[in-house]
């Protein structure tokens, strides 16, 4: 099971949603979050930052190293990437928004269901492939691993 959790940027504009595996990585481990709207955002640091279509993360490494250690992985593999790629603290979806946006988009159609059946389940089938493809298009990071699969 994974806890939903919620995090802030640090300019107050938008939420974004995480997924950490199993829950081996605490909320805490996420120690800042910039959307691409933030200010004065840190300069960039690959030990301890990720970059992911304009947002950035940061993580706290001597956490997640530490507990990561404890799970028997060598503290040499334990980098921003290796974290998010292996989904010990990532999106919740593709995007930090995806989640959110997709609950709403799915309402929409849902609604269309009540007044064009046929066209509702044309939609449906073809909704989730654009979603994909969109993410792919504008370049997000898991959206690229799915695709290299
Ligand atoms: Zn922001």
């Amino acid at each position: 099971m994974c806890v939903e959790i919620k995090h802030q940027c640090v300019g107050g504009h938008q939420h974004a949603q995480f997924s950490n595996l199993n829950n081996i990585l605490p909320a805490s481990v996420i120690d800042q979050v910039y959307c691409p709207e933030c200010q004065d955002k840190p300069e960039f640091d690959a030990a301890t930052m990720l970059e992911d279509n304009g947002w950035i993360i940061k993580y706290d490494m001597e956490l997640a190293t530490y507990l990561l250690e404890k799970h028997g992985i060598d503290k040499e593999l334990v980098t921003p990437e290796f974290i998010f790629d292996n989904r010990y603290s990532t999106w919740q979806g593709m995007s930090p928004t995806d989640m959110e946006e997709s609950i709403r988009e799915r309402q929409k159609i849902v609604e269309l269901a009540k007044v064009d059946k046929q066209k509702y389940i044309e939609t449906m089938k073809s909704w989730s492939i654009d979603r994909m493809n969109a993410f792919i298009a504008a370049g997000w990071r898991k959206a690229k691993a799915v695709q290299a699969v």
